[in-house]
């Protein structure tokens, strides 16, 4: 996977773009909605819901923070595991792209699974 040039994709520590889906036209989120933020977590690997319990995890720390699921535009969500629920496209479902976290009520977009516009 190409690493990321954060710098260009931020703009006060915020998304300088609109963020779509990597594989559909789907918008996920406007500009300035999501905060950058590292964090260490182990992802599960990108497959389309349909298939079932996914395998693999890689280990992605480049994330949008985003305090509230209703600044969206568009997002699903998978299944609860734990005490999360991994986000998936709204449209086409190819996931898990982040995940939410049910006790903080925070989501994070991974910046690898996602495509921005400009860049
Ligand atoms: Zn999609």
């Amino acid at each position: 996977m190409a690493s990321l040039d954060v710098e260009s994709l931020t703009l006060d520590g915020k998304n300088k773009t609109t963020v779509l889906c990597s594989r559909c036209p789907s918008k996920i989120l406007c500009p300035q909605v999501g905060t950058y933020v590292v964090k260490e977590f182990s992802l599960p690997s990108m497959h389309h819901k349909t298939e079932g319990e996914t395998d693999t995890a890689e280990d992605v720390k480049d994330y949008w923070q985003v305090n509230d699921m209703y600044h969206f535009e568009n997002i699903g969500f998978s299944k609860t595991i734990d005490d999360r629920k991994y986000l998936i496209c709204a449209d086409c479902e190819i996931g898990p792209v982040g995940w939410h976290d049910l006790n903080t009520k925070m989501n994070y977009l991974a910046l690898s699974r996602v495509k921005h516009t400009d860049v």
